[in-house]
């Protein structure tokens, strides 16, 4: 009914958009429910942005609701500040024919409705701090460890953007002394990213992550280089609580992993992690799952229609 809005939530990914149709309770906060659900290849903007309008004008007709809104998290780097005329588009990326793609401007030209539009794992955030593992939490970070690294910051009870928006994944790090891997970032070659991403881990062993076996070397380092940039986001933002999603951060056992290293990478300056297993959970995988992202998308939406 029309007490009802209709949002139409896009996680924009780099291989794949996540496409969902949502309906909640214009009134606000309560958890959307799913009315349809698509995935589709990332091919060419012109190609992907159509199928994806596509799916949303049919999956509407379906539902007998006109969309109401939609919500966008997108991969980056993309322009966030309200006043630019590049805002909603993607920007400087190295994916081919992506740069200057003006993807909110897609959306609003087609349906003329408004568009929410964040980065991915801002959104993810954001769906984690509603109705996910950081409710009640005014600071906390939530990072992806998966085809890249990426992370969105909530602090102080809001998602931070600033002059573009936080890129956790391209800080660099302290090296491991014996490692000889030279780091796979094509900005920056050995930051975070070009370490310990999931195509970091398959060059750096010569295997299909995925394939790698518990107790494996490679999943001591990963732990260690992972540790390592969440004592730096703990040194400069605070956070109460690291939430780290992504196909390889999700993997069973890596958080827990991680969790112990971040105290002995503080080497017990910060006394809430002094120890391993003082604060149990501290860093932990995303209550959302891989359902984060694209229910972030449609918090997004939502919030700009109750505003
Ligand atoms: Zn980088």
């Amino acid at each position: 009914g029309r007490n009802d809005m209709t949002i139409a939530a896009i996680e924009a990914g780099g291989t794949k958009f996540v496409l969902g149709l949502y309906q909640a309770e214009a009134s606000g906060c309560t958890r959307p429910e799913q009315l349809a659900k698509a995935s589709i290849p990332t091919t060419t903007p012109s190609e992907t942005l159509a199928r994806a309008g596509d799916f949303f004008s049919e999956a509407a007709r379906q539902a007998g609701e006109p969309i109401d809104v939609f919500g966008i998290g997108s991969f980056g780097p993309v322009e966030l500040k309200p006043q630019s005329p590049e805002w909603g588009h993607i920007t400087a990326t190295p994916k081919p024919h992506w740069a200057g793609t003006d993807m909110a401007g897609y959306y609003h030209e087609r349906f003329n409705v408004p568009v929410a539009f964040d980065t991915d794992v801002n959104a993810a955030a954001y769906a984690e701090f509603l109705w996910g593992g950081a409710q009640g939490l005014s600071d906390f970070v939530y990072i992806t460890v998966g085809t890249g690294i990426g992370g969105g910051i909530f602090s102080g009870g809001n998602l931070v953007h600033g002059l573009s928006h936080p890129e956790l994944g391209h800080i660099r790090i302290a090296r491991e002394p014996d490692d000889p891997f030279l780091g796979i970032c094509p900005f920056h070659h050995d930051c975070l990213e070009g370490l310990a991403s999931g195509p970091a881990i398959a060059a750096r062993w010569d295997s299909d992550p995925a394939a790698i076996p518990e107790g494996h070397a490679a999943w001591e380092l990963e732990a260690r280089y992972l540790a390592r940039a969440i004592a730096a986001y703990v040194l400069v933002l605070s956070p109460e609580a690291i939430l780290m999603g992504g196909g390889v951060g999700m993997r069973p056992g890596l958080a827990e992993k991680v969790c112990d290293l971040v105290g002995e990478e503080l080497a017990g300056y910060i006394p809430a992690l002094a120890r391993p297993g003082k604060l149990p959970g501290y860093v932990s995988r995303p209550q959302l799952g891989s359902e984060a992202g694209l229910l972030g998308a449609a918090a997004l939406g939502l919030r700009l229609c109750v505003e």
